[in-house]
């Protein structure tokens, strides 16, 4: 590898997330599997549902409602420490649970069972911080 000085390569398959690291886009048999039964894969931005905080960027594969966030496909979560497998998903300002740790059986995948009012979504934009004048 050439000494290139450029570590926040972006396209469509790497994103820049809200703490300027890179998520690059997950391509396995689980998304496969749902973009057969069609949509597409979008980034998601979920916050909470009583103050609007920040919570997740997240990877959704093809169609239907959000019922639960698998693990692998969380791209980044607001404080970063957390080990969603084992701990619920919380909102830090209001301190409300939005999501409980799950293994979704089918897959054998752990995954954030989530609570449906207790949560906002909407396309994930990137805002790139590098471009602050
Ligand atoms: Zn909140």
């Amino acid at each position: 590898m050439a000494g290139i000085n450029e570590s926040k390569k972006t396209d469509k398959n790497h994103i820049l997330m809200p703490d300027g690291s890179i998520y690059k886009i997950q391509r396995d048999r689980f998304q496969k599997d749902r973009l057969k039964l069609g949509g597409e894969t979008i980034m998601l931005s979920i916050s909470c549902a009583s103050c609007e905080e920040p919570l997740l960027v997240y990877q959704k594969d093809g169609l239907g409602p959000l019922k639960r966030c698998y693990v692998d496909r969380i791209a980044w979560q607001t404080g970063g420490e957390k080990d969603l497998t084992h701990d619920p998903l919380k909102c830090p300002t209001c301190k409300e649970t939005v999501g409980t740790p799950m293994i979704y059986k089918k897959e054998d995948r752990p995954a954030v069972r989530m609570d449906n009012s207790k949560f906002h979504k909407s396309r994930y934009v990137v805002r790139d911080s590098a471009t602050t004048s």
